[in-house]
């Protein structure tokens, strides 16, 4: 098992995946986000800043929700995170509709073009993993 240093609070934990933050800074950040969310439904038109300032959570904080697409920024919101890949502000998640389109392509082309071919298992391989 790996241990590393909690990217909020600095303590020793665990790693069971590929989390950076402590058990328990995982469950206060969910309980923010519950909080954040409950003030949206409340003021469906506030700010980036304003959520920031209103629920003490950092703006860096709300933008990675953003991009995790747990939260949409409104319509009217003149704020925005940028495209990963051309920069245009976008309401949420990590690409614009352009990008997203042109990323989609060449997933398409890529799997009409199979680069990697996985050998198929043989029929004792198959036994074996049915029996794991
Ligand atoms: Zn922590
Ligand atoms: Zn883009």
């Amino acid at each position: 098992m790996n241990v590393t240093n909690c990217k909020t609070c600095g303590r020793l934990f665990n790693v069971l995946s590929t989390e950076k933050i402590c058990p328990d800074c995982k469950r206060k950040l969910e309980d923010k986000f519950q909080e954040v969310k409950e003030y949206l439904t409340e003021y469906p038109n506030a700010s980036v800043d304003e959520v920031s300032r209103e629920n003490d959570v950092t703006v860096k904080q709300i933008k990675q929700w953003v991009r995790e697409e747990r939260l949409i920024l409104s319509e009217g919101s003149m704020e925005g995170v940028e495209c990963e890949k051309c920069g245009k502000l976008i309401r949420t998640g990590r690409f614009c509709e352009k990008c997203k389109a042109k990323i989609s392509d060449n997933l398409m082309s890529a799997l009409d073009h199979p680069v990697i071919k996985t050998p198929k298992p043989t029929e004792k391989e198959r036994d074996r993993m049915r029996f794991l």
